[in-house]
């Protein structure tokens, strides 16, 4: 059920607002790009496929004008230069980061951890966690910068209760939930940064699809329909929540 405490966003929840968000080329990354464009941000387009990422530079160019810029990085592969180089070239542009949501992510193997892979293991570990961290930690001097900044960490219900079979996913979300609540400890009254998890639940997108290939995707909630959630979250409307874990339907 959504979180009675998440609003609807306002048409210009994000103006004038500069937001980075993971995973942008596909799936609820890219649905929730674009909305931020359309609520009035400049859009910092991260992820791993640039085909991807010029797609939905295309899509918002047409919609929006000229609001969104691609930062195409690994998480699987880059290196700590990779994130230092990022993180400069948006302080240099921009000055300032209002906004950073991670939405990149992988599912790894749906397999009982008594035969789970090890290096499918430790990839989906590195890219669901130990990436984000490294990205957000790079990226704390350019949120410091912000009026008012949100930091959302994409999470599932399989990181609340485990699941059999759900794997390193289901530990990785785990860990993102603890991620979320250590830094929005550290960041409470010492400055302007504000950090919650939010779950986007049973979404139609690639990753969905992948962990439930028989299903009517039909009856799921669009992408479009979840990214609302975020830019609330993103923006004023969601001004008061801080620490949270919240759940987008
Ligand atoms: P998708 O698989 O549709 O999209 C995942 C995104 O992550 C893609 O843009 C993909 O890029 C990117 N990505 C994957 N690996 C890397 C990498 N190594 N470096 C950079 N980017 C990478 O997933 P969803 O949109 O469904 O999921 C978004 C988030 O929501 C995830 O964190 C997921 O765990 C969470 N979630 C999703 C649910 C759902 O029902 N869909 C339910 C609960 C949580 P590329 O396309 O280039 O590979």
């Amino acid at each position: 059920m959504k979180d009675p405490r998440l609003p609807a966003p306002r048409p210009d929840e994000l103006q004038g607002r500069v937001i980075a968000v993971t995973g942008a080329g596909d799936g609820i990354g890219r649905a929730v790009a674009l909305a931020a464009a359309r609520h009035g941000a400049q859009v910092i387009l991260i992820g791993r496929t640039v085909k991807k990422l010029q797609a939905v530079h295309r899509d918002i160019e047409a919609t929006c004008g000229d609001v969104a810029t691609i930062a195409p990085l690994d998480l699987e592969k880059a290196l700590a230069g990779d994130y230092d180089t990022l993180a400069a070239a948006i302080l240099e542009r921009y000055g300032r980061l209002d906004g950073l949501v991670h939405c990149a992510g992988i599912l790894g193997a749906m397999t009982p951890l008594e035969q789970y892979d090890v290096p499918t293991w430790c990839k989906v570990l590195h890219v669901n966690v130990t990436a984000a961290f490294v990205l957000t930690q790079v990226l704390l001097p350019a949120l410091r910068q912000s009026a008012a900044a949100s930091v959302i960490f994409s999470t599932s219900s399989v990181g609340r209760q485990g699941r059999a079979y759900w794997g390193a996913y289901a530990v990785s979300k785990f860990a993102v939930e603890g991620l979320g609540q250590v830094l929005a400890a550290e960041m409470q009254g010492s400055g302007p940064v504000r950090v919650n998890v939010l779950n986007p639940g049973a979404t139609r997108t690639l990753m969905r699809r992948q962990a439930f290939p028989s299903e009517n995707a039909d009856l799921l909630a669009t992408p479009d329909q979840v990214a609302a959630a975020y830019i609330a979250l993103l923006g004023p409307s969601g001004a008061s929540l801080d620490g949270q874990s919240l759940d987008c339907q």
